[in-house]
């Protein structure tokens, strides 16, 4: 079932959103090479604590970190470790949950790390570009398909491929509320948007074939092919007249 939220609760879940905000704003300027995916994960976690919000990831499910970093062939829930350096051309996606007064707040950036390539460049740029393109459908009337579609989409336009397993999802006083928004799906299909809908839509996107394989650790998702990936989120609440975005 879907949860329609009031204004005064979309409010609150801008509270955990500017929470989100500040983290990335510290993120930005915190991240180069030498840099551990455990050190990020604490950046996050005391600057959670600072602003008075629940890092709601950390132990999630049994997850062992405070945030999910996710390095090169990692597309996501990369597990925080102190032997984890990143390296010149790396890039790291910071996937983050903040939660406040109840109510939850998701989004993701994907860094380049020192000097990158061009190709991986794109990557990211490309998977920001497939979350303005759905952000612009967002408003009441259009089929939750129409986003999917448009994501997949402009993701294969670029010659990239998008995961099955993983998909963005509705949000709120639960961290994952229906409805599940995949990365790919058909026009016209799936439930009609609504005003008070509250929306993780969270393109993740593979360089290469979208087959994946979990490590032995039981979390950490990589590209069987080894081939980047990125992956660019942020909450979207459905208004009358159209979408705002609760976390940049
Ligand atoms: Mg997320």
């Amino acid at each position: 079932m879907i949860k329609l939220k009031t204004e005064r609760e979309i409010a609150l879940m801008a509270e955990a959103g500017a929470v989100l905000i500040e983290c990335f704003a510290r993120l930005e300027r915190f991240i180069r090479p030498g840099v551990t995916t455990l050190e990020i994960a604490t950046l996050v976690d005391e600057t959670m604590a600072e602003l008075g919000a629940v890092n709601a990831e950390k132990g999630y499910g049994g997850f062992p970190g405070a945030a999910c970093v996710s390095v090169n062939e990692v597309l996501v829930h990369g597990i925080p470790s102190s032997k984890k350096v990143l390296r010149d051309g790396d890039i790291v996606s910071v996937d983050l949950v903040s939660q406040k007064h109840g109510y939850h707040a998701d989004a993701c950036r994907t860094y380049p790390v020192g000097i990158v390539g061009e190709s991986h460049l794109r990557l990211i740029k490309e998977t920001e570009a497939c979350f303005e393109i759905a952000l612009a459908l967002v408003r009441p009337g259009i089929h939750l398909g129409d986003i999917c579609h448009a994501i997949e989409e402009h993701a294969r336009s670029c010659g990239y491929s998008v995961p099955r397993e993983y998909t963005g999802h509705g949000i709120g006083r639960e961290m994952h509320e229906d409805p599940y928004i995949p990365n790919y799906g058909r026009p016209g299909t799936g439930p009609l948007l609504q005003a008070g809908m509250t929306l993780a839509i969270e393109p993740m996107v593979m360089e290469g074939g979208n087959a994946l394989r979990v490590l032995p650790d039981g979390w950490t998702a990589v590209s069987k092919d080894h081939r980047y990936s990125a992956h660019y989120e942020n909450t979207v609440a459905v208004l009358e007249d159209g979408a705002k975005v609760l976390t940049r």
